[in-house]
């Protein structure tokens, strides 16, 4: 096993620090990125690309020997979140904030660089992946659609996120669906205004509007089977405008679907969008159906599952099986459906607020436990040197 001493702990802590200070938003993470590309230049790889899917970077290192490749992923987005908490590195960017610990993930790649710039893989190639816009999930399709990544050809694609609510040094694992499937949903209903004294002159969508969110809201139960998840929440909407004086024409309704499948989602879909049209037809409003922000599921190999179990046993880590997957989305799970590998949680303290809420800060005591998986994994698939 591959040794992480207390000095190099003490390096990636405060590149932890200075990423958190430099918190960028998803699409725009150019300083984040170039904070990087510096660091992995460092780490003298092979080959470098930039600006992959938007601000990402990937540093490949090749053994130039026969063997399988291998990713590993980190995020370069922070949130649009106050920094409300007093911190020596807090961010310098007022209302952006690391509150998903994605500087702490980057952290932990870069100590696993790092590591396999020191001891040498001994097959195959590795990539080392910084990719952009994970919150808003544009980012992994981005980069899947650049081809300077596709030519890569991974055979292995792997990445953590920390999980406030399980103990620290603990590992999270679960083979098969690890997250859900999501995708936001925007309703905009067209009628005509007119003056609140006169709403018999109006096309108003009043009646619709309400009718669309408490059908919306009921509409999963109608569809999926009691093994098979599907919840739609109404995250915001919006009839007319604030005018006493006028009967509204217009509103727009956004929700967030969630299943575990992309069948039951299409299904979920579908069955959405026919209730809308069909709502705004019978009061006769236009009706528009948009959808954005779509994350795939993420499905781990089983296979792969059991080669971080081994791992984690050797680090003495504990394993927390999960009975059920979880009900958030992370864009992962375009890679692992193109590839095989997994995401997995390491446990990020029982106490520790939650992620995306402000009081949270990524708990630094995760860095090495971070860089031995992740190093573990770069010496069982493409072995390191001593
Ligand atoms: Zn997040
Ligand atoms: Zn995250």
């Amino acid at each position: 096993m591959i040794e992480i001493d207390q000095n190099h702990i003490t390096y990636l802590t405060n590149i932890r620090h200075q990423l958190h200070s430099m918190a960028e938003l998803s699409g725009y993470e150019k300083n984040t990125a170039a904070f990087i590309q510096g660091l992995m230049e460092q780490c003298h790889p092979d080959e470098i690309i930039a600006n992959l899917g938007g601000d990402g970077i990937a540093a490949v290192f090749d053994s130039k020997i026969p063997g399988p490749t291998l990713l590993l992923r980190a995020e370069l987005d922070a949130l649009p979140i106050r920094e409300t908490i007093t911190l020596d590195y807090a961010s310098k960017n007022s209302g952006v904030s690391h509150k998903c610990g994605h500087d702490g993930h980057m952290a932990i790649l870069v100590g696993a660089a790092n590591l396999a710039a020191k001891h040498k893989i001994q097959k195959g190639k590795l990539i080392v992946l910084f990719q952009p816009a994970e919150e808003t999930g544009q980012g992994a399709t981005a980069i899947m659609n650049d081809e300077r990544f596709t030519a890569l050809k991974p055979d292995y694609a792997f990445a953590l996120h920390n999980l406030p609510g399980y103990p620290k040094n603990s590992i999270i694992l679960r083979k098969g669906n690890f997250a859900a499937a999501s995708r936001g949903l925007i309703i905009r209903l067209k009628g005509h205004t007119s003056h609140a004294g006169h709403p018999e002159d109006a096309n108003a969508p009043t009646l619709a509007f309400s009718g669309l969110i408490k059908d919306l809201t009921a509409l999963p139960v109608s569809i999926s089977g009691f093994n098979e998840p599907a919840i739609i929440t109404v995250v915001h909407a919006r009839l007319g405008a604030v005018a006493f004086g006028t009967t509204p024409g217009d509103a727009e309704i956004l929700a967030t679907l969630r299943t575990y499948d992309n069948t039951l989602m299409q299904k979920l879909a579908d069955r959405v969008s026919i209730l809308a049209h069909e709502t705004a037809k019978a009061f006769g409003l236009e009706c528009e159906v948009a959808w954005t922000e779509v994350f795939d599921p993420t499905i781990n190999t089983a296979e792969e599952v059991e080669v971080l179990k081994e791992i984690s046993q050797k680090a003495g880590l504990e394993i927390i099986e999960k009975e059920r997957p979880f009900p958030w989305s992370e864009d992962f799970g375009t890679f692992t459906e193109a590839f095989k590998g997994a995401l997995f949680g390491i446990g990020a303290g029982l106490k520790t607020p939650q992620l995306h809420q402000e009081e949270y800060d990524f708990p630094d005591q995760l860095l090495p436990q971070g860089v031995e998986i992740f190093t573990g994994l770069i010496n069982h698939y493409l072995g390191l040197g001593s």
